[in-house]
């Protein structure tokens, strides 16, 4: 996002990559069916979801980048090292922070308050929306907004399985409504839309408007996990990179591992030193603004390596907060078995995929009265349905098939196929003092480079959230008259999902009002560095349940228009 809205602002950009150069558009397998996979589609090293995911050179493990954990400490950490990061992939739930989400301190004594409120911030999320394209409804539900009118593209029609679900919670009072996903169903408007995004501004408009028309709406046909050719879900690759290197102000340079900042005698940031991962040459940059946005614990490893005799704990770091109040999103979840949705007739449910309604949380009144046993809030994704078959979709069938085979085997194939849905809470984690990323003192990766150490604990707000999540989603399924496979945890501790684990982990850089008890102003700007700023989810002050992503690329916006305001009058 910095690349783009610094660039369409006629800035001169370098663009520094530590993964490889990659296409969705020539490399995405969009078309295949799981029997052209190789090995069945099995995941391996470098695909951790298996082939047809669209991460390379990435997952749970990066070869010759370790990570280590303090004793004790279980945490996961998923990176992917290619053009475009994680966007590639991911799921696209794209749900804004609430007003509460921006001041949960005021609220309920715990964690910190953003140093902005929803208000300033919900100008950008409706700029943001109409660029990436964001289906969504226009429900307004206590702490989850709706957008302005015309900005959220229609949402897909829901299915079977989530209607049926629908009706089991509107019995329980639980809200369930359309998600908002960053897919287009509809063609971006490439005449109106750049206007209303960048008045005034004839070079973005240009670009915009290019890159737009050469997006498709979804055609409802594969899998969004595997990226999109036609650019009809929102990767960096496809959606950003394309505009802001049509402005011509953009040098990218790929496998290009940044390790350090560096810094002049008067303590504003000079540039920056990378690996190049080819040649291993060190090579050093100079820029008149640094903007870090590597992902939340690598823009944090960066500026702690980042030594110097300013700046000895890392720079901009001199109130020791770099690192600190890391923050995961809580999960648990279940799967269950739906009688009412065996034996229904084939269908098309693929497309758009990802979920098409969700439930947000609903019981704030609960928790204002002092009811629940933890602070905030969770939401639930859930999925099923009659998709294109994966490779192994039928495996542990012969609990239901009970010795069937040839075929009986098969037609009890198709009557189970679709009959099995998931529920999955994603809740708010409250930072704290125990999780938090540093340098490990003596690992390095294999360009030399200081690896980071995790330590990371759950308070009881998060397991016994967790605990919440489970029991309602057992109640849901039971009033779907469904069965759970496996046993429901009875204790949070065990239902919760490791730490990281969820891949929403922000924090270590935190923005807020006060320099003593923050990295970062509002704008993502270093207080102690003028001329530095962080523009991932290192800035993040909470974890509210939305997943983090949209709200990343949102201040992302702000920071970036705050910059070249700084910029335009000398200020740094
Ligand atoms: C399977 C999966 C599903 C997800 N689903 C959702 C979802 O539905 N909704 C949601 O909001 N979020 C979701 N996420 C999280 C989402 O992907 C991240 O929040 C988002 O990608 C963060 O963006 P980022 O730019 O900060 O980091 P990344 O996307 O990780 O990008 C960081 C980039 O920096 C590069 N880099 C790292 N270190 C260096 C270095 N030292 N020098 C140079 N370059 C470097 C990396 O190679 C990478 O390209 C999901 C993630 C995964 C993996
Ligand atoms: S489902 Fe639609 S948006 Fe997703 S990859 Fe396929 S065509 Fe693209």
């Amino acid at each position: 996002m910095a690349a783009y809205q610094l660039s369409v602002q006629g800035l001169k950009v370098l663009l520094l990559e530590a993964g490889r150069d990659y296409d969705p558009v020539t490399e995405t397998p969009m078309f295949q069916t799981p029997k052209d996979a190789p090995l069945r589609g099995s995941g391996d090293a470098n695909k951790p979801f298996g082939f047809y995911d669209a991460t390379v050179d990435g997952g749970w493990r990066v070869p010759g980048e370790p990570f280590t954990t303090a004793p004790g400490t279980q945490f996961s950490w998923w990176r992917a090292r290619m053009l475009g990061g994680r966007t590639n992939h991911w799921g696209r739930i794209s749900l804004r922070m609430g007003p509460y989400d921006f001041k949960p301190k005021s609220r309920d004594g715990l964690g910190e308050d953003w140093p902005l409120t929803y208000e300033q911030l919900a100008p950008y999320y409706d700029k943001t929306e109409m660029l990436i394209g964001v289906y969504g409804g226009d429900d307004d539900l206590e702490n989850t907004p709706r957008s302005s009118p015309g900005v959220l593209q229609p949402p897909p029609a829901a299915r079977t399985y989530e209607l049926l679900a629908k009706h089991a919670c509107d019995g329980m009072k639980i809200p369930v409504i359309p998600a908002h996903r960053a897919v287009l169903t509809r063609p971006q408007d490439a005449n109106r839309l750049p206007q209303k995004l960048h008045p005034g501004n004839a070079l973005a408009q240009r670009v915009l408007k290019k890159s737009m028309s050469e997006r498709m709406a979804c055609f409802y046909a594969t899998d969004c996990g595997r990226g999109c050719s036609i650019k009809a879900n929102f990767q960096s690759t496809t959606v950003l990179l394309p505009p802001a290197m049509y402005t011509g102000n953009v040098t990218l340079i790929t496998d290009a591992m940044v390790r350090e900042v560096t810094v002049d005698a008067q303590g504003k940031a000079s540039g920056v030193h990378y690996v190049d991962k080819v040649t291993r040459a060190d090579h050093h940059v100079t820029a008149k603004v640094v903007v870090l946005a590597a992902s939340a614990c690598e823009t944090a490893r960066i500026m702690l390596n980042s030594k110097s005799s300013l700046f000895p704990n890392g720079i901009a770091n001199g109130s020791g907060l770099v690192g600190k109040y890391l923050m995961d999103t809580v999960g648990a979840g279940i799967s269950a078995q739906i009688p009412k949705l065996e034996g229904l007739p084939p269908i098309n449910e693929d497309g758009t995929a990802g979920i098409h309604m969700y439930m947000p949380w609903w019981l704030y009144g609960d928790q204002k009265a002092g009811k629940m046993n933890f602070a905030r809030g969770y939401h639930i994704e859930f999925g099923g349905g009659r998709g294109m078959p994966g490779p192994g979709i039928f495996g542990g069938l012969e609990t239901y098939t009970q010795g069937a085979y040839g075929k009986k085997f098969k037609e009890e194939a198709r009557r189970y196929y679709g009959s099995f849905m998931y529920f999955d809470g994603r809740g708010e984690m409250i930072p704290n003092e125990d999780s938090y990323c540093e340098l490990d003192p003596t690992a390095v990766d294999q360009w030399g480079i200081p690896v980071l150490r995790f330590h990371w604990k759950w308070s009881d707000h998060e397991t016994n959230q967790a605990l919440h999540m489970v029991n309602t989603f057992k109640d849901i399924v039971t009033q779907m008259g469904g069965t759970v496979q496996g046993t429901v945890p009875t204790d949070g501790a065990r239902a919760i999902a490791t730490g990281g684990s969820i891949i929403h982990e922000v924090g270590t850089v935190r923005m807020g009002s006060d320099p003593k008890k923050s990295v970062l102003n509002e704008f993502g700007q270093a207080w102690e560095v003028k001329n530095l700023f962080v523009t991932d989810g290192a800035s993040f002050v909470s974890n509210a349940d939305k997943n983090p992503t949209l709200s990343i690329l949102a201040l992302a916006w702000r920071s970036c228009d705050h910059l070249v305001e700084e910029l335009k009058r000398g200020a740094l």
